[in-house]
């Protein structure tokens, strides 16, 4: 069996992906490593996204939550829903290890299985790989570099390293259920982009001292009960039970340039794709969601990633009919 395209990746925009190609009536597969909606099943449990419910449709298909920006449980709702609702074909728990190009055929090989396919569709996202401090200590168990509750942290010393988003929600969270939290922050404040509702509460508590912070500063070495970093002023001695590094996450580049895609070399990393179509430099392979952002995970996400499908879909179409 040779399927018209694969879909790496069961994430919103795969499942996006395999809703259109549904649609067109194209033989397809979505290969998914976790769970349905996998990157944000993960996410911190009580979140809610910042895009209003309408920006997170997918094919027009009603996004109903109660508040205007929906939790985290109604997107799971609201994902799975259209997979089991559009009995979309979706292998789950099953990992892609390996793809191939040979005859102009992509072989896809999973830690099950081996498929062949004409079209390959690369959604698998940047949630996977976090940006490492790489510091010595960054191995100890007390060291996360994903964020889920807060309950956990109460009554403990906790470092958050990075100023943006996720680093400043787990700040405030942990700080409102009895965490003593210290921010560690590169630079000379707290991110531009991090949500206008969060953003006066995490400064506002850092200047009546609720939540501490070290700006211009870094992670020098991390210890058992104690981490050392580098500040202006020099060196000093925190003590701390656990350290929350949120400095953002990556696409698995090494994927990407197996296959051969190329990549930028201007340190962002961008792969090389044609933004009308998503066809990336290999001809048959398309980019999808946030994996084609780079380094520069910030400028794709779901509201602005919806329209790739359909672009996918109208080329895979195209060079269809071309062949017949
Ligand atoms: P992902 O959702 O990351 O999906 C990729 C999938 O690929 C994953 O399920 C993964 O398991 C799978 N995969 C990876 N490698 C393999 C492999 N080898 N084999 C099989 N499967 C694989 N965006 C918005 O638009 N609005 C928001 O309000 C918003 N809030 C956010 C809040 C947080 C805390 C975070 C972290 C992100 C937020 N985003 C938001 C960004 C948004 O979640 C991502 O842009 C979105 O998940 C992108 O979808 P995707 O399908 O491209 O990638």
């Amino acid at each position: 069996m040779i399927y018209d395209l694969i879909i790496v990746g069961g994430g919103p925009i795969g499942i996006a992906c395999g809703l259109e190609a549904q649609k067109q009536g194209l033989k397809y597969l979505i290969i998914e490593k976790g769970c349905i909606v996998n990157s944000l099943y993960h996410y911190p449990e009580g979140m809610t996204f910042f895009s209003t419910s309408d920006k997170l449709e997918i094919d027009d298909i009603p996004f109903i939550s109660k508040n205007a920006k929906p939790y985290k449980s109604e997107a799971l709702e609201y994902y799975r829903r259209i997979v089991t609702n559009k009995s979309l074909n979706i292998n789950l728990f099953e990992k892609v290890t390996l793809l191939k190009k040979t005859n102009g055929q992509f072989r896809v090989q999973t830690d099950i299985a081996q498929y062949a396919t004409n079209n390959l569709v690369l959604a698998t996202g940047f949630y996977d790989i976090p940006n490492l401090l790489n510091v010595p200590g960054e191995g100890l168990t007390k060291v996360k570099h994903y964020y889920d509750n807060a309950h956990y942290y109460a009554q403990q010393k906790i470092i958050v390293v990075g100023a943006n988003n996720s680093a400043v929600d787990a700040a405030l969270e942990i700080y409102r259920k009895g965490g003593d939290v210290t921010m560690i922050i590169r630079g000379e404040g707290i991110g531009k982009r991090v949500k206008y509702w969060a953003k006066p509460d995490i400064e506002n508590r850092i200047k009546e001292g609720s939540i501490k912070a070290y700006y211009n500063s870094t992670i020098e070495e991390i210890k058992d009960k104690e981490v050392i970093i580098s500040t202006r002023d020099g060196k000093i001695k925190l003590d701390n039970d656990y350290v929350l590094a949120l400095t953002g996450y990556q696409p698995n580049f090494s994927f990407l340039e197996a296959i051969g895609v190329e990549l930028s070399t201007d340190g962002k990393k961008i792969p090389n794709y044609d933004p009308n179509t998503m066809e990336t430099n290999v001809n048959g392979l398309f980019l999808a969601g946030v994996v084609c952002g780079g380094m520069e995970t910030h400028k794709w996400f779901i509201e602005n990633s919806r329209v790739h499908p359909e672009m996918i879909m109208n080329t895979i179409l195209k060079k269809k009919k071309q062949l017949v």
